[in-house]
């Protein structure tokens, strides 16, 4: 007999396991009984290409027994079953990601998130049992295998005498306490209502013994108790069932069952299509983003189902990527059983269902946006990045399936806003869509530039995603009208009058501002401005890169060197353009030291960092000790 200890992460969430942190201790029976059907469908669609393994498809069930008097719980597959390896590897390491990290200080809401984040499945059976015990035999293997377990300190795993293959698994379920009542897991009437709850699309049959109460005598009101073994589930995959049969509790159930997750979806996207393409279809929006969603470890995928049949747990080729977060079923007549995913990938069926499939999760945004705002958004703060990268992914090529589906924030509304409402509501006058680029609302609105365009009554869209710009970028024009930053330098929002004004002054000044710009380098110009209406400087961008998309650039692992191309600008009518023009005919190191402090100013206010900060803030001291 082999004995070992759990793998680290496995024994602390363990132990959180034991110690039942986790209120909805029902879900552990629908877990070992998900796990069974997974396993007669692995032994099934094994069959199907596997000439060695025959199984009669009427055979395969599972069943579920109970006994009050040795508190034990039995669930049995008679599908694939585990090798010793499988097994070990299997019920030895609890979700495999190892990328669980705990955190000794998280509060006890944490640590329910963690466990329904990661689905912890085989393992909740330790929320109702002090033992358990699974014995398996696999199909590809002579030996059986027996795995007990009491819980944190490890498990041991012996041979055994198994006939079938299959897997069986004993629960010694817990005595009672105050707070939880363990023993309904023995009575008939609990185990048939979770099964029916929580487990009735499951396509296999759950068997299991029922009482009846059968009249023995008419006259004498006699009634006698038989024992039947009796199918509880329907059988019936909830996708085939007809939308009015099924209750959103049910839908919510299946998907929290199936993918893991312990929270309802947000959306329930139910789809049947026939013509071009056949397939049943149910889709789920999650209402959170799945703990790995934004690393490279997420897989995203439909399952695919044909005839019935499980054929690919995670079909990618279904879902584009700006899609990637939608979980769900599909079910097609469409494929044979035995294709091979070489020549699934290039078939022709699968292509369509998944076009078909991107513009019904399209539609149904579409229509979430248009009937259920608040709804959308709660979507759009959870995903929304995804669909901006879809924008800008592929050079763009999705672009105009996806540009109504995204919100920015709107100066004016205060909150989000797409970009058909900003443009509805363009004054008379105004040509292009603003923007501003920058970390957060309150930075952005804050930054000299908006000022004046505020002024005008112009619209501003915030974007505080650093995929925001790259996407604004590739859609380029909407609705014939183009992007502005208002960070950049030639926004032309003043006047023929102010033009002409601000362009004397410049040239008025020319060798005071070209002193300025040998003074600094760093930027292509240096120019006085009358668009600053408080604020004495500001910097801004000329060409395609903006500063916002330099910072993107810069934290890129692979620094490409890619820079804006700034000016330096001063508010002419500011009190600092007549010290600098005085200076600079009295003081010409002073006015140097002017020059680099406002250079440091503008910087600051756009979010860039200071190369030399201790000289620069030493230069600010000796200037205001004056
Ligand atoms: P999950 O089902 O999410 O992968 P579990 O902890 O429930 O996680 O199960 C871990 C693994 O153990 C499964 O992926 C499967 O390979 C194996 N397993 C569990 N139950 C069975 C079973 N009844 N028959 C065969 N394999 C099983």
């Amino acid at each position: 007999m082999k004995k070992k200890a759990f793998k680290s992460e496995s024994k602390r969430l363990l132990d959180l396991m034991i110690n039942s942190i986790y209120t909805n201790k029902d879900i552990f029976l629908r877990e070992l009984i998900s796990n069974a059907s997974d396993a007669i469908d692995k032994l099934y669609y094994r069959s199907l290409t596997d000439k060695k393994i025959k199984v009669k498809k009427d055979k395969l069930e599972i069943r579920v027994d109970y006994d009050k008097d040795n508190r034990t719980l039995v669930i049995e597959d008679n599908g694939i079953g585990m090798t010793e390896e499988e097994l070990d590897k299997n019920l030895g390491t609890i979700a495999q990601s190892g990328s669980l990290k705990f955190k000794e200080d998280m509060t006890k809401q944490d640590k329910v998130d963690i466990i329904g984040q990661f689905g912890v499945g085989f393992y909740s059976a330790f929320m109702v049992s002090d033992c358990i015990e699974v014995e398996t035999k696999s199909v590809d293997s002579e030996k059986g295998y027996k795995w007990i377990s009491t819980g944190a300190e490890g498990y041991s795993i012996e041979e055994c005498d198994k006939k079938d293959h299959g897997t069986k698994i004993s629960l010694h379920i817990k005595p009672d306490t105050e707070e939880d009542n363990y023993s309904q897991y023995l009575e008939e009437y609990t185990l048939k209502e979770l099964i029916k709850k929580y487990s009735d699309y499951i396509r296999y049959p759950i068997k299991m013994e029922v009482t009846k109460h059968e009249l023995k005598d008419e006259e004498k009101h006699e009634y006698e108790d038989k024992i039947e073994i009796e199918t509880i589930n329907s059988m019936i995959p909830l996708w085939k069932k007809k939308a009015s049969d099924v209750s959103e509790e049910d839908y919510n159930n299946f998907y929290m069952d199936k993918f893991n997750d312990f929270d309802k979806p947000l959306k329930v996207i139910q789809t049947s299509v026939e013509g071009m393409c056949t397939y049943n279809g149910l889709l789920f929006i999650p209402s959170h983003a799945p703990y790995d969603y934004y690393t490279k470890d997420y897989e995203k995928g439909l399952s695919l189902y044909a005839s019935g049949v499980l054929i690919m747990e995670k079909c990618a080729d279904l879902l584009p990527d700006y899609f990637s977060f939608v979980k769900g079923v599909v079910d097609t007549e469409d494929l044979s059983l035995n294709i091979s995913r070489e020549i699934l990938q290039k078939s022709k069926s699968l292509g369509l269902i998944a076009k078909n499939i991107e513009s019904k999760i399209r539609k149904e945004l579409e229509t979430m946006l248009k009937e259920d705002r608040e709804k959308y958004e709660e979507f759009f703060k959870t995903f929304g990045v995804q669909l901006k990268y879809g924008i800008y992914n592929n050079y763009g090529q999705d672009k105009d399936k996806l540009q109504d589906l995204i919100m920015f924030h709107s100066s004016k509304k205060d909150k989000l806003i797409t970009l058909k409402e900003y443009v509805e509501k363009m004054p008379e006058g105004q040509e292009k869509i603003y923007y501003a680029s920058g970390a957060s609302i309150a930075k952005i609105d804050s930054l000299p530039q908006v000022e004046q365009v505020k002024e005008k009554d112009y619209d501003i869209l915030y974007l505080t995603d650093y995929v925001d710009e790259f996407a604004i970028t590739a859609i380029g024009e909407y609705e014939g009208k183009k992007f502005a930053n208002v960070e950049n330098g030639d926004l032309d929002l003043e006047t023929d009058e102010e033009k002409e004004e601000t362009k004397k002054v410049n040239e008025e000044n020319e060798d005071l501002l070209k002193d300025m710009k040998e003074e600094i380098k760093d930027v292509k110009e240096v120019r006085f401005t009358n668009k600053l209406k408080t604020h004495p400087v500001c910097l801004t961008s000329e060409g395609d890169v903006s500063i916002e998309m330099q910072k993107v650039f810069d934290a890129m692992p692979n620094d490409m060197g890619i820079k804006a191309q700034t000016v330096l600008e001063i508010n002419e009518k500011h009190p600092i353009a007549k010290k600098l023009k005085d200076l600079y005919k009295k003081d010409k190191e002073e006015f140097k030291k002017y020059t680099k402090i406002l250079y440091s100013e503008a910087r600051i206010i756009a979010g860039l960092p200071i190369d030399n900060p201790t000289e620069i803030s030493n230069l600010i001291c000796e200037v205001i000790s004056k």
